[in-house]
């Protein structure tokens, strides 16, 4: 029914506009006065329109303070809860301002998940569908705040990104913590799914057991790139089993082993691989999109070819062409139809 639809699984669209890019501008405009240095953009609200996006999960993501980001809240040394709630916040407002301004769409049910891609299927395609996804659970002061966040219409929390006052994340281990196995129980009683993607191995099976609800809205295989931002077989094969989807990620250093800033981008086929080592493995029915591409890179980071977001579309002639629509957004849309 929606097999025809483009549905990324990780989009950073706020936190874009937090950095200053105007989104609703077409592609050569947003590059010319691009806030961002260094990286040229592949994502504004006319380019995935003309891409046919019809839906995706779009975060709220609080950064850490680090050098190129100074103004970030501090994760380590102090509790500063308050500091990532501000960023996620203003982030929550952009996109109820998008949502006033007929940008987008955002979407809390499966219900209205389904009705919305119905109308883009049947070609009265309306806003872009945004599905809230927290990313890095530090805005939440404890969990006693899902409820808040809930209201406000986050259906997904990945609670890791580096690590957090829940879990340890990307190249900072450790398992949950005391707040972590709260916030997982809370997220089950009121059925918010788990985004592993981010999550360290120390919190992996606990965070699974606690919540089995669960996807990788954006993770690359670890059989072709070590390091624990990447899904080992057993952790791609948990999510799977679960009912999940897993989000192939467009960004040259998850998709090949070594890729170093300045290299050659990598090849197409090489992303493809990732999206073989899974569908060939786990089935097709569980692999979909989570390009990231506008998740603080620049297409000079995603595979050759991709200088845009409607390049995307080039990935299909990689794949078996059977599992291109289910790839392309099906999945996507049948797990959100199913289960959100
Ligand atoms: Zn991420």
């Amino acid at each position: 029914m929606t097999g025809g639809v483009l549905f990324d699984g990780h989009l950073d669209l706020a936190w874009n506009a937090q950095l200053g890019r105007d989104l609703t501008l077409d592609l050569v405009a947003l590059r010319a006065q691009d806030p961002v240095a260094g990286q040229t953009a592949g994502v504004s609200f006319p380019e995935l329109r003309r891409a046919g996006v019809a839906a995706c999960f779009g975060t709220l993501f609080a950064c850490p303070a680090s050098d190129d980001y100074p103004q970030g809240y501090e994760q380590d040394g102090r509790d500063d809860w308050k500091g990532a709630r501000r960023q996620a916040l203003w982030q929550l407002d952009q996109y109820r301002r998008w949502q006033d301004d007929g940008l987008v769409r955002l979407l809390t049910t499966a219900g209205e998940v389904s009705a919305h891609l119905r109308d883009w299927d049947a070609g009265a395609p309306g806003p872009l569908g945004v599905v809230l996804l927290m990313e890095g659970a530090d805005p939440m002061r404890s969990a006693d705040d899902l409820d808040f966040w809930v209201r406000a219409g986050v259906r997904l929390v990945g609670p890791a990104w580096g690590r957090t006052r829940y879990a340890g994340g990307t190249d900072a281990p450790g398992p949950l913590t005391e707040r972590g196995v709260e916030l997982l129980t809370a997220m089950r009683e009121s059925g918010v799914t788990l985004d592993v993607s981010h999550l360290d191995d120390a919190a992996w099976e606990e965070a699974l057991r606690l919540q089995p609800k669960v996807v990788a809205t954006h993770a690359n295989s670890r059989a072709f790139v070590p390091g624990n931002r990447h899904l080992s077989d057993g952790m791609a094969g948990a999510v799977v089993e679960r009912g999940g989807v897993i989000g192939l990620v467009a960004l040259s250093t998850f998709i090949r082993a070594g890729w170093d800033e300045g290299d050659a981008r990598v090849e197409l086929r090489e992303w493809a691989a990732h999206a073989r080592h899974y569908g060939e493995t786990f089935g097709w029915a569980h692999v979909g999109l989570g390009t990231d591409l506008d998740g603080g890179f620049g297409v000079e980071k995603a595979p050759a070819g991709v200088d845009r977001y409607l390049d995307v579309e080039r990935l299909a002639s990689f794949l078996p062409p059977e599992a291109w629509d289910g790839v392309r957004g099906g999945n996507w849309a049948r797990w959100a139809g199913e289960h959100l």
